[in-house]
């Protein structure tokens, strides 16, 4: 039979779906990633959004700036009077 040869070129195509669909996981996980992490504005490590609250703080021990999501700077007095939570 030809069994070996069709077989073949059926899991051939399987990987290739698999492939796909794993990029487009990447993909979509990339585009969370963006939405949820930004780089602290001292020392650029990637810092995660905790809820709908602004005022991050970096996680770095030598670093520990508490930062605004919002403006990307230094945690000031603006930020906590205008957008401490995002609505
Ligand atoms: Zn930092
Ligand atoms: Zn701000």
């Amino acid at each position: 039979t030809a069994e070996g040869s069709g077989g073949g070129t059926e899991q051939a195509y399987r990987v290739d779906e698999r492939a796909a669909e794993l990029a487009r996981w990447e993909e979509a996980s990339k585009d969370t990633i963006q939405k949820t992490t930004k780089p602290c504005p001292r020392c650029h490590v990637p810092v995660e959004k905790n809820g709908g609250c602004m005022h991050m703080k970096c996680p770095q021990s030598q670093c520990r700036l508490e930062w605004c999501w919002h403006c990307g700077c230094e945690w000031n007095r603006t930020c906590m009077g205008d957008h401490w939570f995002d609505v």
